[in-house]
């Protein structure tokens, strides 16, 4: 935070611009009381007000205030970084007729009007459970105990978000709906859009022209928008009539952001909430063991939905034993014999299968059948993937891409060949084993190009494919009416990562892709999860087999408790990255030795991450934890500053970042 003078009084939220060294950068108002500046100090002016904007309020501030404290980020970095990136370019003159113009766009039509009543006369009849939990929702208001919503794909909870959001228009509030990604807002954005009709309804996610984002973003903050709909940048939209905040699939990892303030968006949703003792809605199947935890304590209220509505029953789940099938055949297979007819079936009744398989491209790496060279990236610690499509080599880490060698590199062999499996494999050989059968495909290359998702989906959606290969990006949140099979080909290697969380992840995209099945209750009878497994014993997939998600949820918290793991124990993850692994290395033992000064914190040795390696700059990493958050933030607070003068004395470092809470470890 920095010092400018101003003629005009400014209150605290005002856009300016201000010089910094030669340059003109924005800014925004934080805290005008001059009784703070040293007076023998000159103070450079502000060189603009852009006051076109009204003021980005105090509940805004508070929650800047927190976030950059928390996730030990300054606080000016965080304001501008969240703010969007046109408001930096942008005049006064051309805000002022900006904001003129979008404030006439207030809501076309009123509550009252038929269009509204139509629309409202459409919304189904709840459930009792759905009841039971809108009723504890409109009684949590002022007291605001944060509310997980528990219940499958399918129970019903958008249709309460939905209320619930009614509500709160109604009493001329808006309504935050966070969701993990830009794909889920289109379905979601017509849902909401349907029910309101005449409200203006936003989203705002990384999808947007920075035009439109800017557009979105100045009605929410001018309190035109009623409904605001987006991914975890979202949490921060400044919202002058906040009224309630839903997060849908609140365990899913990616509200997390994985770079600069690693800030959690759940986590600010529930702080933001709780600051302005709102209604927050916690919606998953599968919860975070965080959230579960919370429950368990009394802190978050649960609120099942335990019925599919239509009374559509979760599919059976079906463990195939790849050990005992590969002992008997003694060769390698793609799929077991028993799941090949299991598709068939579906084929022949006219319905539609999706094979999940975390793993795009053709294979994960070439080899030399003479010499045993592999396809490794020259600048990163890992494979580069065989994409039999264009014939590249392309490493998914630091994105160089290669034309396929036509022979070995280190001896001129010819026969160079794919080792293993991903989608694209899949699905030539799925064409293979089921002639006729119209196989199609859906992952990060396949949906390149703008608009190729949708398209792709709404072929499914058509009935144009009869299985479907998919990453894990088809596991959320799509409908798919006629999907009565979905099978894991190979989630093995979930159950033995040394990240701890590894296993609730598999669990909760195991169950999420088991929703994707027999959402329709005719076919609800006859759908199936299947998981190939060299482990079918596993405790992971007994639990799934039973959808038994508190039974789960129970065993990983005894682990978790038993070893000082979250929820039981605060993380904080310091990395460092230099040109050498030892600079880095260096720069960590430093670092620990300095932490040694704060008791009850334990600093674990510093060790490199899963690829170490990406784009000729290693990585290495050392954990902190603590028993308790507030333990762990004091810590931190005073900690980190001593690194900024640590890192002066390590030439080498490119830079260090630590990210409080990590979720991948
Ligand atoms: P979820 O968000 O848990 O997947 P949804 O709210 O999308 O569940 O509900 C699943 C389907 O059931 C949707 O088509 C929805 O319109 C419908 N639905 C939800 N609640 C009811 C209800 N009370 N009566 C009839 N249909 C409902
Ligand atoms: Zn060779
Ligand atoms: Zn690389």
């Amino acid at each position: 935070m920095l010092d400018y003078a101003s003629e005009q009084a400014l209150p605290p939220g005002t856009l300016i611009r201000v010089p910094l060294g030669r340059r003109d950068v924005p800014g925004v108002v934080w805290d005008p009381d001059l009784g703070s500046a040293p007076t023998s100090v000159e103070l450079r002016p502000v060189t603009a007000v852009l006051d076109a904007l009204p003021p980005l309020g105090a509940d805004w501030r508070a929650l800047i205030d927190f976030a950059a404290a928390y996730y030990q980020r300054s606080v000016g970095e965080l304001a501008l970084g969240v703010l969007p990136p046109e408001l930096r370019k942008i005049d006064q003159l051309r805000l002022a007729r900006r904001v003129a113009r979008l404030q006439k766009l207030a809501p076309v039509v009123s509550p009252g009007d038929n269009a509204a009543v139509e629309a409202a006369a459409q919304r189904p009849v709840l459930s009792d459970e759905q009841k039971t939990a809108l009723a504890a929702l409109a009684s949590a208001q002022g007291v605001a105990k944060p509310v997980l919503l528990h219940g499958v794909t399918g129970s019903g909870k958008t249709e309460v978000y939905l209320h619930a959001a009614e509500a709160a228009l109604a009493q001329g509030r808006q309504a935050l709906v966070l969701v993990p990604e830009i794909n889920l807002t289109p379905q979601l954005e017509a849902r909401f859009a349907a029910r309101f009709p005449g409200r203006v309804l936003v989203s705002l996610h990384s999808g947007l022209t920075p035009a439109q984002r800017l557009r979105h973003w100045l009605l929410a903050h001018l309190g035109v928008a009623d409904l605001v709909l987006g991914t975890r940048l979202a949490v921060f939209t400044p919202l002058p009539r906040l009224g309630l905040i839903v997060v849908d699939e609140e365990h899913d990892p990616s509200f997390k952001q994985q770079e600069g303030a690693r800030y959690s968006a759940r986590d600010l949703a529930v702080w933001r909430a709780h600051h302005q003792k709102l209604p927050v809605l916690l919606g998953s199947a599968t919860p975070s063991l965080e959230t579960w935890q919370r429950v368990q304590e009394g802190r978050y209220q649960r609120l099942p939905l335990a019925q599919r509505i239509g009374g559509g029953a979760m599919p059976r789940v079906r463990l195939v034993d790849m050990g005992a099938l590969h002992k008997v055949e003694g060769v390698e297979r793609v799929l077991a014999p028993t799941l090949l007819a299991a598709l068939q079936e579906r084929i022949e009744r006219g319905e539609q299968s999706l094979l999940l398989l975390n793993r795009r491209g053709y294979a994960p790496v070439l080899h030399c059948t003479a010499c045993g060279w592999k396809s490794g990236c020259a600048h990163c610690s890992a494979w580069r993937v065989f994409h039999k499509s264009d014939r590249t080599l392309r490493c998914h880490h630091c994105g160089l891409s290669e034309r396929v060698p036509r022979a070995c590199p280190d001896c001129g062999n010819l026969d160079i060949a794919p080792m293993g499996r991903g989608t694209e494999k899949l699905q030539e050989q799925l064409g293979e084993l089921l002639p006729g059968a119209r196989i199609g495909r859906i992952d990060a290359d396949s949906t390149r190009g703008v608009g190729t998702l949708q398209q792709q989906l709404q072929a499914v959606h058509d009935g144009e494919v009869d299985v479907l290969v998919g990453t894990q990006m088809v596991a959320k949140g799509h409908d798919f009416r006629r999907m009565t099979l979905v099978a894991a080909v190979n989630p093995d290697t979930a159950l033995f990562s040394s990240d701890f969380r590894a296993p609730e992840r598999l669990f909760a995209l195991l169950m999420q892709a088991a929703g994707r099945a027999g959402r329709d209750a005719e076919q609800a009878a006859r759908s199936e999860m299947w998981v190939q497994t060299w482990h079918p014993r596993h405790p992971v997939y007994a639990a799934l087999r039973a959808h038994d998600y508190p039974a789960f949820a129970a065993a990983q918290l005894e682990e978790r408790r038993a070893a000082g793991l979250p929820p039981f124990a605060a993380l904080a993850l310091l990395r460092a990255d230099a040109r050498t692994a030892s600079v880095a290395a260096d720069f960590l033992a430093e670092a620990s030795v300095l932490a040694q000064a704060w008791g009850g914190v334990t600093v674990y040795p510093a060790v490199p991450p899963h690829v170490a390696k990406v784009a000729d700059v290693e990585r290495m990493q050392m954990l902190v934890e603590s028993p308790t958050r507030g333990a762990l933030q004091r810590m931190l607070a005073e900690w980190l500053p001593q690194l900024q003068d640590l890192r002066t004395r390590h030439k080498g470092l490119l830079r260090w970042a630590v990210d409080v809470d990590p979720l991948v470890i």
